[in-house]
């Protein structure tokens, strides 16, 4: 397993990564990126075991469902590379385990999560293409570029062109899980590519975003300035890949394997830390009603209650989605589809109206509340302290504070990362509207409603 130093060591790869405008030549000294390989570094000293052949448990496969709980925490410990990694090495089991009739790409796979298994990799997952014009499919693009695909092919391996965008954590991994976003019919063989790319394979190159803040004074941003995951826009500019890494090639039969498989285990992700966000929301709701003498009114109460409500639902579909895990027949547990997709699209549709809840609570002073700094000045820090204060035991700093923690994990940069995201990740509303309707028993409704209305079954 590595060490932190070690993960600082394996990222000066040559890796081609540009920030505004600029390529970004050393990625931990950079003022901005720089942070967050100090936070990837950190979870793999906190996980990091000294025997040789030890596995980190962020990169484990799940057998039982108690595994799968038991890995929750684990992973909540953990920064967002090593859980995207986690998703990556259970995607590629859960598809190994669905192409059983192409053994030559399920032995790769399986060599592939030995080795990164072996050298405590971090993966990150490139699906979501392009994509042009949305009502088109690949072929019918004026680019044919804007899916990936494979542009040329040799004995030794294939060359891949084409772009991944909203890439969590992209450059901050050592490789690239590229696969299909979608289903692939005949004719479309060329972009029914699965490829494992090296992060520093020539031709890749990362253009980053990110909600870090760039305000000097971190305590402005409480939360943000501690944890923020840039996402990578990953370019492939006629990037070989050798055989041993090419895990589908022209198969469209199994384009969506991989996809299928990266959305349940994403969602599972997502809806993993919606609950624990929940939780946070009711939390600051509270102490913000609390603060501002409000907790024993009667509407506030009623929306708080709905908050715990959302959180309690959440909570009680993540456990009956690992509860309900199914075993693959290589004996991995694999994650209910059902109760993650729905769990998941509820977090997901009711985040914004949670959101509310907690500004409709809090008042204006989310906004607008003076920095810490003004706080410590000493012309105006006193009379900003007597006036943000509400009572003898409420003191002004420690409200003032409660308003930019809400502030930056709702209505800043961070906020606004998460109203889009927490609706598009993982696929969107409609992708996970689709998967639920798929795995609900439709037809057992129908027969209940008939049954219920004493109506016989139509022949
Ligand atoms: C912060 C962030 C991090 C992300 N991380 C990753 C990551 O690590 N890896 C990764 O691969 N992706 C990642 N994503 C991408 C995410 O999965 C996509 O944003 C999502 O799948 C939607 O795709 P899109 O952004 O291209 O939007 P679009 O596909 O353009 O969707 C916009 C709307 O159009 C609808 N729509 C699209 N196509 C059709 C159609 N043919 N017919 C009808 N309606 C349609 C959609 O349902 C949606 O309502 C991330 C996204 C964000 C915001």
């Amino acid at each position: 397993m590595k060490t932190g130093d070690e993960y600082r060591t394996s990222l000066r790869d040559g890796r081609a990564t540009y920030f505004e405008g600029k390529r970004v030549d050393d990625l931990e000294a950079h003022p901005v990126l720089g942070p967050t390989v100090g936070e990837v570094a950190a979870t793999y000293d906190r996980f990091h075991a000294a025997e040789p052949g030890a596995t980190s448990p962020l990169l484990a496969v799940a057998r039982s469902a108690a595994d799968l709980k038991a890995r929750i925490p684990v992973l909540h410990a953990a920064d967002l590379v090593a859980n995207v990694t986690y998703q990556s090495i259970m995607t590629l089991m859960t598809a190994a385990s669905r192409m059983g009739d192409s053994p030559t790409y399920v032995e790769r796979i399986g060599a592939y999560v030995d080795r990164a298994q072996q050298d405590d990799l971090r993966i990150v997952e490139c699906i979501t293409d392009a994509k042009g014009d949305r009502s088109l499919p690949p072929g019918k693009q004026h680019d044919p570029d804007l899916y990936v695909r494979v542009v040329d092919r040799s004995a030794d391996g294939i060359v891949l062109r084409g772009a991944k965008l909203h890439i969590s954590g992209a450059s901050y991994a050592h490789d690239l899980m590229t696969i299909p976003t979608k289903a692939m019919k005949a004719g479309e063989e060329a972009w029914a590519v699965a490829a494992m790319v090296p992060v520093n394979a020539p031709g890749v190159r990362i253009v980053n975003t990110t909600y870090a803040p760039r305000h000097g004074d971190a305590r402005t941003f409480p939360i943000s300035s501690r944890h923020h995951m840039p996402e990578g826009f990953v370019i492939f500019d006629d990037v070989f890949v050798p055989n041993e890494r090419v895990f589908l090639d022209g198969e469209v039969r199994h384009a969506a394997v991989f996809a299928h498989a990266l959305g349940l285990w994403e969602r599972l992700g997502g809806l993993s830390a919606f609950v624990e966000e929940a939780d946070q929301l009711v939390g600051f709701a509270q102490l913000i009603a609390e603060a501002n003498g409000l907790a024993g009114e009667a509407h506030i109460r009623e929306k708080i209650s709905e908050m715990i409500i959302h959180a309690t639902l959440l909570r009680a579909g993540l456990e009956a989605a690992l509860s309900n895990c199914k075993l693959t027949p290589e004996g991995a547990a694999v994650p209910d589809e059902l109760y993650t997709n729905a769990a998941k699209y509820h977090g997901a549709a009711n985040y914004n109206l949670v959101v509310r809840h907690l500004h409709d609570i809090a008042g204006g002073s989310v906004l607008t509340a003076p920095s810490v700094a003004d706080l410590e000045n000493a012309d105006v820090g006193p009379l900003i302290r007597k006036y943000m204060s509400t009572g003898p035991g409420v003191d002004g700093a420690y409200r003032t504070r409660l308003f930019h923690a809400i502030r930056d994990a709702t209505a800043d940069a961070l906020g606004g990362w998460k109203a889009v995201t927490n609706l598009q990740a993982g696929g969107g509303l409609y992708a996970q509207r689709i998967v639920t309707r798929k795995f609900y028993d439709l037809a057992g409704a129908k027969r209940k409603a008939l049954a219920h209305a004493g109506i016989e079954p139509p022949a």
